[in-house]
């Protein structure tokens, strides 16, 4: 009988050590601030935006690879900036009839399924910075887009790997509404932290501009606890304010060198 307990207690342990292995291997542990704006895809001359220059983000160990979403006609949501992929209209074209045009490194036009499985694959270190466009067509279907990528995040699990960022505060609203822990930082330069803070919001990514001309945001963020990230910085003397000034998080085209200048 007391073998029985004993191998029981046994197989408990174990399968608690495994879970909580299971667990860790899905966080990431940053191990700089450098924000690479739509992967590191400047210095190899790689696309924006592709599973490439996401790749190459999380060889350089950057803490986060940042890119944009938008969705197709027929709902599929692709990773690209523009609004127009090859002169076509995302929301208004169908996703076969964009993919017949291939990313200048002949990649497929990636869809956000492939480019979370991607960021899945050998990487401890950098997080994904998901930047969910506002729809051209309506502000409804801006939240719609959101809430498809919160839940495809979710299934694919992946939510403590994602900060989502937007210029549209509902969009942002909208994502904390149907997962209150997510990560999200605002875009669009016009909100207070102490705002931010109360609609939910873990953060602000501004211009630098804009935290020139609200320069007591930066200690209202600290004291708040809002995260604060800056973009796009690539000039040496923008990032040298940013790190004197104690940012969370810098998003620069220049990843290379920001990580560089941080290990100094
Ligand atoms: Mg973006």
């Amino acid at each position: 009988m007391r073998n029985i307990f004993f191998a029981l207690a046994l197989t408990l342990i174990t399968i608690n050590l495994f879970g909580q292995v299971k667990k860790r291997n899905n966080k990431i542990v940053t191990e700089n601030i450098v924000v690479a704006h739509r992967g590191a895809w400047k210095k190899n001359v790689l696309p924006e935006n592709s599973i490439a220059s996401l790749k190459q983000a999380i060889a350089l160990k950057c803490a986060g690879s940042e890119f944009d979403v938008g969705m197709t006609a027929d709902d599929s949501l692709v990773i690209n900036h523009d609004p127009t992929y090859n002169n076509l209209p995302i929301e208004k074209t169908n996703y076969t009839d964009l993919i017949a045009f291939k990313l200048s490194n002949g990649e497929k036009l990636p869809t956000l399924r492939e480019y979370i499985l991607a960021a899945k694959k050998k990487n401890k270190t950098t997080k994904l910075i998901c930047e969910i466009k506002p729809s051209v067509i309506s502000t409804e279907r801006g939240k719609v887009i959101a809430t498809k990528a919160v839940k495809l995040i979710q299934e694919l699990k992946a939510r403590q790997r994602v900060i989502y960022i937007s210029f549209d505060y509902e969009i942002l609203k909208q994502i904390v509404a149907i997962e209150p822990k997510a990560s999200t930082q605002y875009l669009k330069g016009d909100i207070s932290p102490e705002q931010i803070k109360a609609d939910g919001i873990s953060g602000l990514d501004y211009t630098i501009s804009a935290f020139k001309k609200h320069p007591e945001w930066i200690e209202s963020a600290k004291k708040n606890n809002v995260i604060l990230n800056a973009w796009t910085l690539d000039k040496v003397e923008d990032m040298d304010w940013a790190i004197a000034n104690g940012f969370d998080y810098i998003t620069t085209n220049e990843p290379e060198l920001l990580i560089e200048k941080t290990k100094k």
